[in-house]
């Protein structure tokens, strides 16, 4: 009769929007063979990165750290360290003992910059952040003394040492004018003598990568690489210094901070990305740029999500068509809440309330199935793209050593890895599948980047100290 006919009806526009849906979330997911070609177009730009005829062009810079040695034991002292660039800014005192390893102690604060510092001038962040050293020297009852900092730095620096990083330009909603092009230890100690409270000895500039993969080195000398999957994504390595034609000479190895985030900025990553990519992309503080970072990092997935619900419900697919305020909110939706989302005991009631908190509030439980499967398919995407490019990073150690098997670890840090209830075991699926000569191990780091920076300043002292004795 009428009424089954109603329910046939029913049950096929159930089925086309479904089918519709899927069509749309497909081009967000990523064939074997198209991740094996971002390993291999990875591969491409770090080699264009590391070549002095190409780095100009190469998205991906590879930039030299200046790290070349590990820590042997014998560094000690006190020693500074700042954490600028990933979700809080701290102030560290490291105080590091010699002998056995691992015997450092660490205390910390954490400091907010305001959006308008962020936002504002290179003085304002930077006698901000001179304020921060100062308050944290009164509270350590520190005050007056002049130690060394390990500055760690989270953003992308060209440097011809250890003590010096100009600023090449800002990622993650970072703004301050006149940072851009000038070296950021120059900008530090302007503040401090501005200031006029205490000094600062020597400052070693440290990306947050690098920090963790020392941190991680200390302990296990296997780690060879740092990763970060946070507010933005990076990763170092240990490189051959005869590949870094950027830097004179030849033997041993050299930190490489890789700067992967960048990569598809010259059209790399095109085949791969969506329309949501791309919207995503052109309302950023950086459009054009750092397009691989806005397909991975926890400052942009939740974007990401937003977008494709947004389209979902204006095509009638999603929350009855109605459209809410809250969901056309630039940055609504937090990684938090991706990471919430996906827990898999979380049962579909309590993902209906983390939509009410959205202001989603007519959604049904159809409704949260559906954005379930958006953020899976995004986070999916995110960490498999993340185990592509570590893969052509860990097979080009491997061939740098001639080596058919490879056993190495990675240092990794970021509130995305360590939160997310998936992204570690996806990612590491990928590398596996994509690098099956390599055993990779990871490790995971607490507050490394701080201790490594530390670290770092304190290796460097000790052979500053070697080389006047
Ligand atoms: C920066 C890198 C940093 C990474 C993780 C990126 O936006 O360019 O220098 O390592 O974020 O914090
Ligand atoms: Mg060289």
């Amino acid at each position: 009769g009428k009424g089954s006919a109603m329910v046939t009806a029913v049950a096929y526009r159930f089925a086309a929007q479904q089918a519709e849906r899927q069509r749309i979330l497909d081009t967000l997911r990523l064939s074997r063979n198209q991740l094996l070609e971002v390993k291999e177009r990875m591969n491409e730009e770090m080699a264009r990165g590391l070549s002095k005829q190409t780095h100009e062009q190469a998205s991906i810079k590879m930039l030299p750290t200046y790290v070349r040695s590990t820590p042997d034991g014998t560094e000690h002292g006190d020693f500074l360290a700042l954490d600028l660039g990933g979700s809080s800014f701290r102030v560290l005192l490291v105080q590091v003992r010699s002998g056995t390893k691992s015997n450092v102690d660490m205390h910390h604060k954490i400091y907010s910059i305001p959006q308008e510092t962020m936002q504002g001038t290179a003085e304002e962040l930077f006698d901000h952040i001179v304020d921060c050293i100062a308050d944290f020297l009164k509270y350590r009852d520190m005050r007056g003394v002049s130690l060394p900092l390990g500055f760690t730095f989270s953003f992308p620096c060209h440097q011809s040492k250890l003590d010096q990083g100009i600023l090449l330009r800002w990622t993650k909603g970072f703004k301050a004018s006149g940072c851009e092009g000038h070296d950021v230890v120059s900008l530090l100690k302007d503040a401090v003598r501005r200031k006029q409270e205490f000094d600062l000895n020597f400052v070693a500039v440290v990306n947050d990568t690098v920090g963790t993969m020392m941190t991680c080195s200390y302990e296990d000398p296997k780690c060879e690489v740092g990763l970060i999957v946070g507010t933005g994504t990076n990763a170092c390595y240990m490189e051959e210094m005869h590949n870094i034609e950027l830097v004179e000479g030849d033997s041993g190895l050299m930190c490489v901070n890789m700067e992967w985030g960048a990569f598809g900025e010259g059209g790399e990553l095109d085949d791969f990305c969506t329309q949501f990519d791309r919207v995503v992309d052109a309302c950023s503080s950086n459009p054009g740029k750092q397009r691989y970072e806005k397909m991975i990092s926890g400052m942009y997935l939740g974007e990401i999500v937003r977008n494709v619900l947004l389209d979902f419900t204006a095509k009638g697919l999603l929350f009855r068509g109605k459209l809410s305020e809250r969901l056309k909110t630039h940055g609504i939706f937090e990684t938090k809440f991706l990471t919430q989302i996906e827990k898999d005991r979380l049962a579909m009631r309590q993902i209906r309330s983390i939509l009410q908190h959205l202001g989603l509030t007519s959604s049904t439980c159809d409704d949260s199935v559906v954005v379930k499967e958006v953020c899976s398919v995004v986070a999916r995407r995110a960490a498999q793209l993340c185990g592509a490019g570590l893969a052509a990073v860990i097979d080009k150690i491997r061939q740098n050593r001639n080596l058919n098997q490879l056993s190495i670890t990675v240092g990794v840090d970021g509130t995305l890895y360590k939160t997310h209830p998936h992204f570690s075991s996806i990612m590491q699926e990928t590398l596996q599948d994509l690098a099956p000569q390599c055993q990779v191990t990871f490790h995971k780091s607490e507050d490394g980047s701080g201790k490594g920076a530390a670290l770092i300043t304190a290796v460097a002292c000790r052979i500053m100290t070697q080389d006047n004795n």
